[in-house]
Formats: structure tokens, C-alpha cells, sequence
């Protein structure tokens, strides 16, 4: 978003509660919705992580339930779908972001609708002042709660995941596989050189306590799967798992925002990584958002209705978007096994379908368009944001 406010001639400042901007973490799936968005901001994807072609989908008996194809998705949407570790993705992200942008160890405690804007309390009793807010802030956002927005609940299931260097358990690393069993799932996301992205979904609950050896737990529930399943969980160690699991949750959609500020990302919309479109749909309200910014005519200059421009336009799209991700059917094996008697081209064909419903289409392609007109005719915006 900042990369985004800045292109557009904004003033931009990032606070950020972290010591220092380094991801650490798995990879993520950056789907044609969110490659599009990517590429508007001028992010240089080339090279990024693993180019998918397809994502197998089986049953912990080897049983073949799906095959997506990836390729076909990625040449109708027009753009690539990859799988990029946290930390490659912030690189591109900051390349060429002015660091000095970048505020660290700013933990906001306290936000408070001003005359003229936003301020902004820190937990280190500084505080600033802007014209507008946007609290991307996350799952547990401090801006959601100011707005008035309701809280995340889990839903009942969390991930083991992480990355490991093994470069020979995936016979074609362009290909992605989740297995489902009875009372789990996983899933082995080939994700750049010999990265491999490993996760494993299991039930949790509010009274979770961790296990003192969790890769037996793991082993215990996942053993036998698949000889690839096997040499994972071979080479997977405690302290692979040490930052799991990570708990699914979900967020109610909120109606609105308040005056200056808006929620952008996991603190508007957090969803389970089901379909592994939680980055993808902080790339699109980041597109919808420029976009409303840049809108606002000087004439107007009403940035709260532009606000709740965004906040409606999205709304609708994100909410199905994370129902879907809500539902329990990745979850169970007897549940997907009808899916089994319906062609690939049938599935393919679906998933293209909701993206393409989901991701602005239209308002994409005028994006791209005049940015491409742009690029040989510089414009100049005023405006500032925080
Ligand atoms: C197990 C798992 C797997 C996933 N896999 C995928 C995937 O394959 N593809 C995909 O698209 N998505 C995936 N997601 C979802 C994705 O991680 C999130 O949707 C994405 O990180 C949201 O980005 P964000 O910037 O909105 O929030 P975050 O990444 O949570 O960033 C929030 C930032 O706000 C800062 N912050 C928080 N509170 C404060 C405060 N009070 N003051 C100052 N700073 C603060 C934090 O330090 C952090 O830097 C997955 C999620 C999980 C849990």
C-alpha cells in the first residue's frame, strides 16, 4: 500500500510495531489476482520463488481426487501463479522503497479521530498526526477495534507449517500437492530453488496445549501418507515446528470504517489459508484503495466518502472470498470425494471462475492501462497519507 501511495504522489509513512522489516516464516501462494497487483506497483516478480503448473489434490490413501491446472488459469488470467517465500517477497516489496519510510518499534497503543485527521499514539508515548489512517495491522489490528469492528474467531483448525531445504522429495517442481485425510490434511508447495514449502492442518481448540514433541505428534497423524510425506517428516525436527502452529481464524467483514481511517489486509479481512488468498486480498484492497485516493478530486477532496468507496467496493468480493476459505470441505476426506467423480477441466474451470469474479477484473485492466499511458506521460499528484 505504501509503495502504492507513494507511486500515486502521496506522503507515506509506515510504522510498524517489529525491531526491523525482515520476514520470517513459510511461503505464500501469490495468485494471478495478486501478481496483477504486484506488478501495477512496479514490483519486479521475475525469478521470485516457484512457478506453479498445476496442484494435485489426493487422498492420504493415494486416492486422486483433483488436478488444478495452474498453467491454464495462469494464461487466462494473465498473469503467473507462485509460490514465494515471506522473506523474497518483502525483498521485491522494499526494493526501491526509500527505507527512511519505514518506522520501527512503533507500537501504536492508541488512535484518535482529530479535526483534521488521525493521530496516532506509540507505546513510547510519541504519537503522530496525519490525514488519513490505514490500519493494516493484522489479525489482532488495534485500528479494528478504534473503528468498532467485531473480533476474530478461530475455527477450529491450525497449521504446522514452514519451509525446509529438500530438493529432491517432489518429482516436478512446478507441481503442488495437498493430500486429505479423516482428521487432517497437508500439503508440499515447491517454493524456489530447493524450498519446500511443508504444512500440516489439524484440529485446535481454545484449550490447544502444545505438545512437548510435537514432530511425533505430526508423525503420528501423517506417517504413511506418501514416501515424499515420509522423507518430510524424516527430515522435520522440533525446531522446524518451534514458531507453530498457527491457528485459523476468521474475521466478520466489517461494514465500514470511521471518518479518516480504513483497514486494509488480515486487519480488515482475516481468513483461514485455505485458499491461500490472505496476501492476494491485502494486494487488491491495496489496488482499490490507490485507486479511491486517487479519485478524490480537488474539488471534493472528501477523503471519507472515498474511504467508504473502497470499504463497499470490496466488501462484497472479500466476504465471499473468505466464506469459501471458511468452508470445512478441505478439511475432510469423505466430504471431498464427490469432488473426485467431476472432471479436472470441471474444477480448473471453477476456480478460474471465482477469481475472476472476486479480483475487479475490469478495474484492473483500466489500472494497468493507464499506468502503462502514464509511464510515458509523468503526472504529478498532491496529497499526503499516514
Ligand atoms: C499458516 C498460514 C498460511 C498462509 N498462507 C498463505 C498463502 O499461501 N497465500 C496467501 O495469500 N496468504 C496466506 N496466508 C495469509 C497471509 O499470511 C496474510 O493474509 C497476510 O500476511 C496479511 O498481511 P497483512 O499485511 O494484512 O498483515 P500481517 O502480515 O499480519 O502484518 C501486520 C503488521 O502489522 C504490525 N502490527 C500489528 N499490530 C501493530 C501495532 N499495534 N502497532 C504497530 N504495528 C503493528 C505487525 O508487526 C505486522 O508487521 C497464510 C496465513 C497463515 C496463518
Amino acid at each position: 500500500m505504501a509503495r502504492g501511495l507513494l507511486r500515486d504522489g502521496h506522503d507515506v509513512t509506515v510504522f510498524d510495531q517489529r525491531s526491523n522489516s525482515q520476514a520470517g516464516g513459510g511461503a505464500v501462494t501469490i495468485w494471478p489476482n495478486g501478481s496483477t497487483v504486484l506488478a501495477q506497483l512496479g514490483v519486479d516478480m521475475d525469478g521470485a520463488g516457484q512457478l506453479l503448473s498445476s496442484v494435485r489434490v489426493l487422498t492420504s490413501r493415494g486416492r486422486r481426487l483433483a488436478t488444478l491446472d495452474v498453467t491454464a488459469m495462469a494464461n487466462q488470467l494473465g498473469a503467473p501463479v507462485r509460490m514465494v517465500p515471506r522473506r523474497d517477497l518483502l525483498k521485491r516489496l522494499l526494493d526501491g522503497f526509500p527505507s527512511g519510510r519505514i518506522r520501527c518499534n512503533c507500537r501504536a497503543v492508541g488512535v484518535l479521530s482529530t479535526p483534521t485527521g488521525v493521530l496516532v499514539d506509540f507505546e513510547d508515548g510519541s504519537s503522530v498526526e496525519g490525514d488519513l489512517l490505514i490500519g493494516a495491522d493484522g489479525l489482532h489490528s488495534i485500528v479494528r477495534q478504534v473503528v468498532g469492528a467485531p473480533g476474530a474467531e478461530p475455527t477450529g483448525w491450525c497449521s504446522w507449517q514452514g519451509l525446509i531445504a529438500l530438493s529432491d522429495v517432489v518429482d516436478d517442481k512446478h507441481v503442488a500437492q495437498v493430500i486429505i485425510g479423516k482428521h487432517g490434511n497437508l500439503g508440499l508447495w515447491p517454493a524456489g530453488g530447493s524450498d519446500l514449502q511443508w504444512w500440516f492442518d489439524l484440529p485446535w481448540s481454545n484449550d490447544f496445549i502444545r505438545p512437548q514433541c510435537p514432530i511425533a505428534v505430526i508423525r503420528s497423524h501423517f506417517s504413511g501418507w506418501s514416501d515424499s510425506v515420509d522423507r518430510v517428516l524424516a527430515a522435520l525436527t522440533d525446531d522446524h515446528l518451534a514458531p507453530s502452529p498457527y491457528p485459523h481464524f476468521r474475521h466478520p467483514i466489517p461494514r465500514q470504517g470511521q471518518e479518516a481511517m480504513t483497514l486494509l489486509g488480515d486487519a480488515a479481512h482475516t481468513m483461514p489459508p485455505t485458499l491461500a488468498q490472505g496476501t492476494n486480498q491485502a494486494l487488491l484492497d491495496t489496488m482499490v484503495l490507490c485507486k479511491a485516493l486517487a479519485d478524490l478530486s480537488s474539488a471534493t477532496n472528501d477523503l471519507p466518502r472515498a474511504l467508504r468507496w473502497y470499504e463497499k467496493t470490496r466488501r462484497r468480493r472479500v466476504a465471499a472470498v473468505s466464506r469459501v476459505a471458511s468452508l470445512q470441505v478441505a478439511h475432510g476426506e469423505s466430504v471431498l470425494r464427490p469432488a473426485a467423480l467431476l472432471s479436472d477441466r470441471f474444477h480448473t474451470w471453477g476456480l478460474l471462475l471465482f477469481l475472476r469474479l472476486t479480483s475487479h477484473r475490469r478495474m484492473s485492466a483500466a489500472i494497468t492501462r493507464d499506468l502503462a499511458t502514464a509511464t510515458n506521460t509523468p503526472t504529478c499528484t498532491a496529497g499526503s497519507g499516514l
